[in-house]
């Protein structure tokens, strides 16, 4: 047996970061940064207004109300041509440069445009600097904006947007090839011959890399066979960047997958002390242009392929994308058990597929309840849940206790935003 922290461990210590590419900034999203970016410009560039109304010097109106005449309007795109004068005021708009010798604004609320709006009338004293944005407010030349190990976000490619960054240096997406094994498995709507059954682990585990911002490539359902897997296997390995089976991992004679990892590559079997999910075979396979591809043999039954790919292939993969491994993993969350989740000891951590809900109440939170049998072939409580509490060796949680979670997608909410 090994701990779930020593499996983990063992993954994350031999996938390694894919080398960086130079991407368009547009193209990055989703994407881990390989370099710091280091803003080579202010930001805003200018001083510019926050609001609409008058730019003024502060001292001109501090003998609230005043009326100035209108030298100017100063539009967004549009700066002033001249500079204001003293007693003089200049309409502006959002985003407009303001004008030298302007040092705060009067928003068109405490305003009256007079005569044509050839003057103003200001209807209250403002400090220095009122619904200013100073140049260089929200980022400095030299600064760092982003580092090394950072997802491009949605955010982040705004700041790449706004400095002018055109292009940067990021991990690829891996490319992940997915396999499935198994003689009963039949692929396609066809009626079941007696004793088989559907492939729905290469569609799941497909759909997880997918959703995890990896690149997924379907490398089909082999038949348990040796040499068609490892001939898959191997095909797999040349063309990507990291291979994920499912099946054949366990104790049986015919568990191919791990005679082949085996065979071809540097392969720990691991019984890890966890329900469900205990099988899991890691392994590196040299491809044939000399690169050390992981290979996660995952476990057959549906929902452990599944908690395997969470814990150990996401984790894994990545880190491949180039994620500090501080933030390889499923978020963990405090919630509390609705019900009881009862369990028996057996020396292993258990991952019990639960339906979150906002708990409500004045400390808010999140709360728990199953979502149904946790068998780990009873995807139906998979599909289901939002996601796995993490029970610890012993006899469960009772209702209102504490628990870990692991949140698998966004929780339902009770409140709107
Ligand atoms: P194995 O690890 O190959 O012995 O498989 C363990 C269990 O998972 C068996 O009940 C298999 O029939 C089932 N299983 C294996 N692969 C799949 C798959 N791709 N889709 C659905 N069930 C599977
Ligand atoms: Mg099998």
């Amino acid at each position: 047996m090994v701990s779930l922290d020593d499996a983990l461990a063992h993954v994350l210590e031999r996938c390694e970061a894919l080398p960086p590419v130079t991407v368009p900034a547009a193209a990055a999203p989703g994407l881990v940064l390989a370099d710091d970016v280091v803003a080579a410009e202010a930001i805003p560039p200018f001083a510019n207004t926050a609001m609409d109304g008058y730019a003024v010097r502060a001292a001109d109106v501090a003998g609230a109300p005043v009326t100035l005449p209108v030298v100017a309007e100063v539009a967004a795109g549009h700066p002033a041509d001249r500079a204001l004068g003293p007693g003089e005021a200049m309409r502006i708009f959002t985003g407009a440069p303001i004008p030298d010798g302007a040092d705060a604004v009067v928003m068109v609320e405490r305003t009256e445009r007079l005569d044509d709006g050839r003057a103003v009338r200001v209807g209250v004293a403002v400090d220095p600097g009122t619904h200013l944005r100073a140049a260089g407010e929200d980022l400095k030349p030299g600064e760092r904006v982003l580092s090394a190990g950072d997802e491009v976000t949605p955010a982040r490619v705004g700041v790449l947007a706004s400095l002018g960054v055109a292009e940067v240096r990021a991990h690829p997406r891996p490319r992940v090839g997915v396999l499935s094994t198994g003689d009963e498995l039949v692929v396609g709507p066809a009626p079941l011959q007696p004793g088989q059954i559907r492939d729905s682990n290469r569609p799941t585990l497909l759909a997880l890399v997918a959703e995890a911002g990896f690149t997924p490539v379907d490398l089909g359902h082999i038949v348990d066979d040796e040499d068609a897997i490892r001939a898959t296997i191997e095909r797999g390995v040349a063309t990507c960047d990291a291979v994920m089976s499912s099946g054949g991992v366990s104790m049986g004679d015919i568990d191919l997958v791990r005679v082949v990892l085996d065979r071809i590559g540097d392969m720990r079997w691991m019984q890890v002390d966890i329900r469900p999910a205990r099988p899991l075979a890691f392994g590196l396979v040299s491809a044939p242009d000399g690169r050390r591809v992981p290979v996660f043999g995952l476990p057959g039954n549906p929902v452990s392929s599944m908690v395997s790919f969470v814990l150990f292939a996401r984790a894994g993969l990545r880190r491949m994308a180039g994620h500090p491994p501080e933030r390889v993993h499923v978020p963990r969350f405090r919630a509390v058990a609705a019900e009881p989740l009862t369990r028996r000891p057996d020396g292993k951590i258990h991952f019990v597929r639960v339906q979150v809900t906002a708990a409500g109440g004045d400390d808010g939170g999140l709360a728990v309840r199953s979502s149904g049998g946790q068998g780990s072939h009873q995807l139906g409580a998979m599909a289901r849940a939002d996601g796995l509490v993490v029970l610890p060796d012993g006899d469960g949680a009772a209702a209102g206790d504490p628990v870990d979670l692991l949140l698998l997608g966004e929780p339902l909410s009770a409140e709107s935003p």
